[in-house]
């Protein structure tokens, strides 16, 4: 696959788009912080077919980039704290705004974990059909 394509697969997986198409949603609202539908995933893709969920407890591995994605996360607040609010914030109001911008980040670190981990698992191929 060139290098554009692989651009392409990562808008796609920004955008919560089917990893096999680029095409249909893989989330029933595109707004994550919609009450009541922030986790609501389509079983399968409206455009190919393709479902989701390829077996029980499929989605437990998208813990693991949920888990990266804190780290990523942590590690750059460690880093603007050093590097440029260190001296001007005091740390515990530091880390009351790391820890309320964390919680706020939830359902977009929720949707781009599962989203991730359903392109790492499928490979593109936008002339398929199917549940498989
Ligand atoms: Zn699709």
């Amino acid at each position: 696959m060139n290098r554009i394509a692989k651009m392409g697969l990562l808008k796609s997986a920004l955008k919560w788009k089917c990893p096999r198409c680029g095409e249909g949603e893989l989330f029933t609202s595109r707004n994550p912080y919609k009450k009541g539908e922030m986790m609501e995933m389509h079983s399968h893709c409206e455009h190919c077919g393709l479902r989701y969920e390829r077996e029980a407890g499929f989605f437990y591995g998208a813990m693991y980039v949920s888990y990266m994605l804190n780290i990523a996360l942590f590690v750059n607040a460690v880093l603007i704290w050093y590097l440029f609010v260190e001296d001007l914030v005091d740390w515990r109001i530091y880390i009351g705004a790391y820890v309320l911008i964390t919680i706020l980040l939830v359902p977009l670190i929720y949707r781009f974990s599962r989203s991730i981990w359903l392109y790492m698992m499928i490979k593109y191929e936008p002339e398929k059909r199917g549940e498989r």
